[in-house]
């Protein structure tokens, strides 16, 4: 496929839908960008649960954003992000990280300034980006969006395998029990709610492998672009 314009591809859908495994794979195709705009939620928890913030404290966490620098770079073809010159690396996967990030992206101040970051990644080029309002609020007006599902048993089972030994997690009932308050929280939250974009094609990957995904977001995109497959 040709690298014509910058193209941002939304792939959105709740925890451990595959949307990392697919969007990763989607970039690697494309030859663009990979954005995990989870994990910037993700960091910002992180740094407030270090310095022994109250994350349900919405003036905290408010503070905290005002205060610190958070700065994103290329490294490996990904967008990655620094917070006060220092890269979390793996601690944003933590389980005390997993069960405060909710609360902290459901703060409207806190989404405002990540969807700036998130829409300044476009600068570098073209981008595949994972989140959860992509489609919706960051780029709604990109012609390329994606939903991804699957069935909670089976989300709860992808994690769990993915997880490393420390994660905290004891088995794949604790990591379902997780996933369902999560979805929950993201759902019913008032600012920017996980919802299917308008426009967006619905892929439910339960019985799909990664690759099988994959290869139908391409083909939607080259449909769209008039080029074929
Ligand atoms: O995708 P991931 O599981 O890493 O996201 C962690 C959390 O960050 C989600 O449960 C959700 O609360 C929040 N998030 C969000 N909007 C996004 C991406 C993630 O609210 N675009």
């Amino acid at each position: 496929m040709s690298d014509k314009a910058a193209r941002v591809i939304a792939i959105d859908g709740p925890s451990a839908s595959g949307k990392s495994t697919v969007t990763r794979m989607t970039a690697q195709k494309l030859g663009c960008l990979y954005v995990d705009s989870g994990s910037f939620y993700r960091g910002i928890t992180w740094k407030a649960l270090r310095d022994g913030l109250d994350t349900a404290d919405a003036e905290q966490v408010i503070a905290l954003i005002n205060r610190m620098e958070m700065t994103s770079h290329i490294q490996d073809k990904s967008v990655m992000f620094s917070i006060d010159n220092e890269e979390p690396g793996d601690q944003i996967r933590s389980q005390p990280v997993q069960e405060h990030v909710s609360d902290i992206a459901a703060v409207p101040e806190v989404r405002a300034f990540v969807v700036s970051m998130l829409r300044d990644t476009a600068r570098f080029g073209s981008v595949a980006m994972e989140g959860r309002d992509i489609g919706t609020v960051v780029f709604p007006d990109t012609p390329y969006k994606y939903y991804l599902d699957a069935d909670p048993e089976e989300r709860a089972r992808r994690r769990f395998s993915e997880l490393a030994d420390d994660s905290g997690y004891q088995n794949v009932e604790a990591v379902y029990a997780s996933l369902k308050r999560r979805d929950r929280k993201d759902t019913t939250r008032t600012a920017a709610p996980l919802q299917i974009a308008l426009g967006a094609k619905v892929i439910d990957s339960t019985a799909m492998t990664a690759e099988e995904v994959v290869d139908i977001i391409l083909a939607d995109i080259h449909r769209l672009e008039g080029t074929a497959a």
